[in-house]
């Protein structure tokens, strides 16, 4: 207790229990969420470079937003970006897109996007910075009718991770 408020000491679901007026914290578990090889993350693009994309990470699929311990920034090398030859990493990511990808190797912290679910999943107009639409496949600014390349997921827009 401190100054009348009521803190746990772990993180979890508050029960309230109005019979015997007591408050307990069911924790949601015991550890906090550590990144594996084989998970699906989802981060924000912060920097492309020649033969890297730098991706902050944001949280791990099926883990929900909680912090993670062993992992903030990863890449993404323009070898495992999609099941063809990439030419320029610059027309498949930009700064400030989400992507979602799989983690492949834990120890330099590298993605990949190759399978068809996996890569972009929103972006923003490099001009006017609006959302990106799908415009017959095709990536399309609603606003300034710019048009750009990325390698999308195809759960691109549908906001599901
Ligand atoms: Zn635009």
């Amino acid at each position: 207790m401190d100054k009348g408020n009521i803190y746990a000491t772990a993180s979890g679901i508050v029960k309230i229990n109005t019979k015997d007026r007591s408050i307990s914290v069911i924790p949601v578990t015991n550890t906090p969420p550590h990144i594996q090889v084989g998970d699906i993350v989802i981060g924000q693009v912060t920097d492309v470079k020649d033969s890297v994309a730098l991706v902050e990470i944001a949280g791990i699929k099926g883990k929900g937003e909680r912090e993670i311990v062993n992992a903030d920034q990863a890449a993404i090398h323009v070898s495992n970006v999609k099941d063809a030859y990439v030419k320029e990493l610059y027309y498949e990511f930009a700064p400030f897109d989400i992507v979602k990808a799989r983690v492949i190797d834990l120890r330099n912290m590298r993605l990949t996007t190759v399978d068809k679910e996996l890569g972009v999943m929103k972006a923003y107009c490099g001009n006017c910075r609006a959302v990106l639409k799908i415009d017959n496949g095709k990536l399309k600014c609603p606003k300034c009718e710019r048009t750009e390349t990325r390698k999308i997921s195809s759960d691109y827009g549908t906001g599901i991770v």
